[in-house]
Parts: C-alpha cells; structure tokens; sequence
C-alpha cells in the first residue's frame, strides 16, 4: 500500500481527452492493488500560454518538483503555431522540462501486437509476429542542445552553424540505460553511430564497446551506421531486440520506429535521468509518441491506449510496480485483440469511441 504521487500535464488538443481515459484505468488498477494516486493537473504548452503567457508557468515547474513522476499528454496546435519558435508550445515546455529534470534517456518500446499487422505500412510477411523492439534515444545532448550561430560572410551570404559534441559521461550514462534494458530483454543491443564520418560518433563507439566490456559482458553488443539502420529498419525490425543511439538520429529513427508499428495512438515512451524521486526510484516524464492530433481534438474519437500505456510505464519506472503496469498492458492488449479498436487502427471494424475503448480496458484488468 503507498500512495503515488504525480503531476499531471495534460496539454492541448487530445491531451486531456486521452489524459482522462489513462487516470480511470490508473486509479482503477492501483485501487485494486491497494495503492492510492495522488495527483494534480496543471497547464503546460498552448493552454498554458492563453492563461499564464507561457509554456512551462513556474507553478507548473514547481508542481513537477514536487512529484515523483510526470504524466505527460501533448502539447502544440495551429493557435500556436505563428508564435515566435522560442515561444512554440513543444520548444517552450518540453525541452525546459527535460533540461530542468535531467532527462537525458528517452526509451520507446516498439510494439505492435500480431493482430494489429493490418496497422503497420509493412508488408505483414516481414512482421508475423508483430513487431517487439525498444529504442533508447540519447536526450539532452548532442546537436540540439550545442553551439549555434548564423552569421553573415563578408560577401553577404548568409551561412549558419549548429554543432555537435559529446562527453563520455553523456555516452557512459545512455549506454547504462541501454545495458539494463538489454539485461531484462534479450541481451542484445546495437549501438546506433555515424563513426565513418563524424568525430563524436568515433568516441560514441569507443565508449560503449569499453562500458559494455566492463559492466554488461553478457550483453551482445554490436553497431550499425545510422543509415544502414534506416535501412534495415524498414526491412526486417525484428533483428533489433534494443538498440540505442544519440539525440538527433534517435529523433529520426524514433519517428520511423513509430511508423512501421502502425498508430501513434498505441505508442507510449518514458524520459528518464538519474534523479531519485522521494521513493527512490526514477524520476520521469511518460507521455505519448504522438502530438495533439488537431485533426481528431474534442470529437472524442482518439485512441487512448499511447497515453495509459505511458502511465504503465510510469508505474514501473517510477513508482517500482512493475505487477500493475504488466497488469495494464495485458489490458490494453486484450482489449485491442478482441476487436475493440479506435478509429485509428479499426481497419473495417466499427470504431468505438475513446470511452469505450476505455471501459473496453477496464473491462479486462
Ligand atoms: P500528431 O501526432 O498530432 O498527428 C499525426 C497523425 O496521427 C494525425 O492524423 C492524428 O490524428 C494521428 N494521431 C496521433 N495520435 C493519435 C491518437 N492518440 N489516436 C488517434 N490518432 C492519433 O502530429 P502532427 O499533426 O504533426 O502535430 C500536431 C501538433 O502536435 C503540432 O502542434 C505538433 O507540434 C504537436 N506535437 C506535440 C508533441 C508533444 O507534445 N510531445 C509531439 C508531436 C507533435
């Protein structure tokens, strides 16, 4: 019995219409397991800006701080979009939030369920058993977060500059994350780079073949240049069981992760750092893959799974109850593979609504 406490972000368009189905099924499993949630809801993104003038308000920060994890929805939309880029909802609250936390791991479990193939663009005799793979993308580093410039050169053109760097630390620290994961998976994990070319990817690989050495010899660890990955991603996933990589080429690889597993509505992801919380677990952001579906917001049609998965993921890194989050995720599985599904992945069938697809949940925990 414990109490867990976290903040909730809903954020804009779907955000809080699937924020609403992911705290019934949160507070229905932990009730059953005798725990009981302790949360708050506080604006973030383009909510936030109508009503306090800016994405991230220090009472929100201050919320967070004061929690042992953050139950993310999405946040941006067309209101948004003609602000200044500093002042746009993802650049103004998401990046702060992952600076201000330490949140340099993001992990992304790729999952698609044989009976979802229909979902994937994939051709479903590549994917007979669905699709089973983690990427774990480096978060607060590399060319994001590096020196940039744009100058004008002495003949009047303009040129501009964004730089790339590493420290060891930043790879020794991702490569951790990617190591356990592989430890409680298959023990197998590729090291994403782009050591032909670049000065960070060279130390990128010599740091992780010597960390793997060192601290994870089970692990079989093998590498691959990131457009060879591109690549083989789309061709055969399966081979990966994890694979890690830095920032900008998880962002890409991430995307296409996303893609080939079928709806943005069934992924969910966690954003970790090595701040403890109160309980001594992991601090961490959980949130959907996906945006805030402008296209679908408010007609009550989107697929809620991303977002309870995400709070699944929440109750196992966080909060060390690992039973409740399995408990959720066979679930959600269930309800899926019996035929109840969101317009998003119907695929013929009637689409339920995101209620039902909630109550079809609950149903089956
Ligand atoms: P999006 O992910 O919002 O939507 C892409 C497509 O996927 C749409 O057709 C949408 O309907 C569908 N989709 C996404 N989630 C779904 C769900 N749960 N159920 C059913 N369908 C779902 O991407 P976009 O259209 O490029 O972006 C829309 C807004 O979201 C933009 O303002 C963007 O900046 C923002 N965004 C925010 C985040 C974030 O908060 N982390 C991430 C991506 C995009």
């Amino acid at each position: 019995m414990a109490t867990l406490k976290f903040t909730v972000l809903a954020g804009d368009g779907i955000g809080p219409e699937v924020m609403e189905s992911a705290l019934e099924v949160l507070n229905k499993a932990c009730g059953d397991a005798g725990d009981t949630l302790s949360y708050s809801a506080h604006d973030v993104g383009g909510i936030a800006i109508d009503n306090h003038g800016t994405a991230l308000p220090e009472s929100t920060l201050e919320a967070c701080r004061q929690a042992d994890a953050i139950l993310f929805g999405s946040v941006g939309g067309p209101k948004w979009e003609n602000l200044p880029p500093s002042q746009q909802p993802e650049r103004a609250a998401l990046l702060p939030l992952r600076k201000a936390f330490k949140l340099f791991a993001n992990i992304r479990p790729g999952l698609l369920y044989p009976e979802l193939a229909d979902a994937s663009p994939l051709k479903s005799e590549r994917i007979p058993n669905g699709i089973d793979i983690v990427c774990i993308r480096e978060l607060t580093g590399g060319i994001y977060f590096g020196e940039k410039k744009t100058w004008q050169n002495d003949d009047g053109e303009m040129q501009a500059c964004d730089s790339m760097s590493y420290k060891v630390s930043e790879i020794e620290r991702i490569a951790e994350v990617a190591g356990q994961t592989a430890m409680a998976r298959g023990k197998k994990v590729c090291s994403i780079d782009k050591a032909n070319v670049l000065e960070t990817s060279v130390l990128w690989r010599k740091t992780v073949t010597e960390y793997f050495k060192k601290n994870f010899p089970e692990v079989q660890l093998s590498y691959m240049y990131v457009d060879n990955a591109a690549m083989q991603l789309a061709r055969d996933p399966n081979q990966f069981d994890v694979f890690f990589t830095e920032n900008m080429f998880g962002d890409i690889l991430s995307d296409e992760m996303a893609v080939i597993c079928g709806s943005l509505g069934m992924l969910c992801s966690a954003s970790l750092g090595d701040i403890k919380n109160s309980l001594g677990n992991k601090f961490g952001l959980y949130e959907p893959a996906g945006g805030t579906a402008p296209d679908i917001a408010g007609k009550g049609i989107a697929n809620p799974c991303a977002q309870i998965l995400s709070g699944a993921m929440m109750l196992r890194y966080s909060f060390g109850r690992d039973d409740v989050a399995s408990k959720i995720e066979k679930a959600v599985r269930d309800a899926v593979c019996s035929g109840v599904r969101t317009g998003d992945i119907a695929f013929g069938r009637t689409p339920v609504s995101t209620k039902e697809m909630t109550q079809a949940i609950i149903e089956r925990l």
